[in-house]
């Protein structure tokens, strides 16, 4: 079953087509990061106005590049929720659009779900499964007792890990988003900042990244106070630190108070090579029945191919939607 997937719920305008929900035949992601980082930030305006320029070529091109017509598919699925209204709806619409011309079902995303199911890409998903999602706008622990079952048994109670990353980027003057960038220079420099890990001795799955942002910005600004010069290496390699170890720590505690068989790591911040290698040794060591899932990093950023396998399991389900598709700015899993 071939399944044309719509994704553009921030500053990715991505269309995929996705055999059986395990193959990718195209994976189109149009960025518009450029147009954004002289802002230092996602501007909601400026991304609808990109979303509706792209999404119709980006369509065609999924399609070429498949080498697949419409009459060969046998759904539209399109992320709904969360993420900004109007770059949600330029995508729904499009796919509204197509499934109508082509007389196809409408599959409706969630846009966590698909950042989860890409790592399906890369082995079969196993239930239940735990999944620690670390993005721009999300950082959660999530629990999957079976396929479509999400609970959040934790998240961060003010800012996601992304957002952190890229607001002490720009606290240091780099270019948005800077989670590569830092991760970068984390590996150059040493720990040698002392942050303070929010919340790791508290006994819950919950995250914390405001005071980090906090305690890096006034370490920055004191030392400018005093004109010492700025360590940034052994800074970013600090904030990393801080960040990697209250992720690691809650993440392998949660991993061993749930009967799970994977762990899955996905979102943007699953590209982090620091947390990639601390979080698969660490499994490797405490939790040796468990198998660790993390995406290849062009599937851990914004892009459809997820949408696409996230959205084969959903029609396997029966899960369609009518011509009455909103956007859910603020769709979430169930909280437990
Ligand atoms: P959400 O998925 O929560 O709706 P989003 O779609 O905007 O948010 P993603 O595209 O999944 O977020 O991820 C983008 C984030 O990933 C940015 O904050 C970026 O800085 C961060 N990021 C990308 N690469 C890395 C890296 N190597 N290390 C740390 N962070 C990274
Ligand atoms: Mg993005
Ligand atoms: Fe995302």
């Amino acid at each position: 079953k071939l399944i044309l997937a719509i994704e553009s719920s921030c500053d990715e305008t991505s269309v995929a087509v996705i055999e059986d929900g395990a193959k990718i035949l195209s994976n189109i992601v149009a960025s518009q990061v450029k147009s954004h980082q002289r802002f230092g930030g996602v501007v909601p305006e400026v991304a609808s106005r990109h979303h509706v320029e792209e999404i119709t070529l980006c369509i065609e091109d999924a399609l070429v590049e498949a080498n697949v017509k419409p009459s060969d598919l046998s759904g539209v699925g399109v992320t709904y929720g969360p993420g900004l209204v109007g770059a949600l709806l330029i995508g729904i619409s499009a796919a509204k659009a197509f499934s109508w011309a082509h007389d196809l079902p409408l599959i409706p995303v969630n846009h966590m779900a698909g950042h989860i199911y890409a790592a399906h890409f890369v082995e079969p998903l196993q239930f239940p499964l735990m999944a620690l999602l670390v993005s721009g706008g999300h950082t959660e622990l999530v629990y999957m007792k079976e396929t479509g079952s999400f609970e959040i048994i934790g998240e961060t109670r003010d800012d996601a890990a992304g957002e952190a990353y890229d607001k002490v980027g720009r606290v240091l003057g780099l270019t948005y988003p800077s989670g590569k960038e830092i991760d970068e220079l984390a590996h150059l420099g040493q720990d040698t900042y002392h942050f303070p890990r929010a919340m790791i001795k508290e006994d819950n799955y919950d995250f914390s990244f405001s005071g980090l942002k906090s305690s890096f910005i006034n370490t920055v600004h004191n030392a400018e106070q005093r004109g010492e010069e700025l360590r940034v290496k052994d800074l970013a390699a600090s904030f990393q630190a801080s960040v990697m170890d209250v992720l690691v720590d809650k993440t392998i505690r949660a991993c061993k108070e749930y009967p799970i068989k994977q762990l899955v790591m996905a979102g943007g911040v699953a590209a982090n090579k620091g947390l990639r290698e601390r979080l698969s040794s660490e499994v490797a060591k405490e939790l040796p029945e468990v198998t660790f899932i993390v995406p290849p990093l062009k599937l851990c950023g914004d892009n459809a191919a997820m949408i696409g396998a996230a959205a084969f399991v959903e029609a396997e389900k029966g899960h369609f939607a009518d011509y009455g598709l909103n956007a859910d700015p603020s769709l979430s899993f169930m909280t437990i």
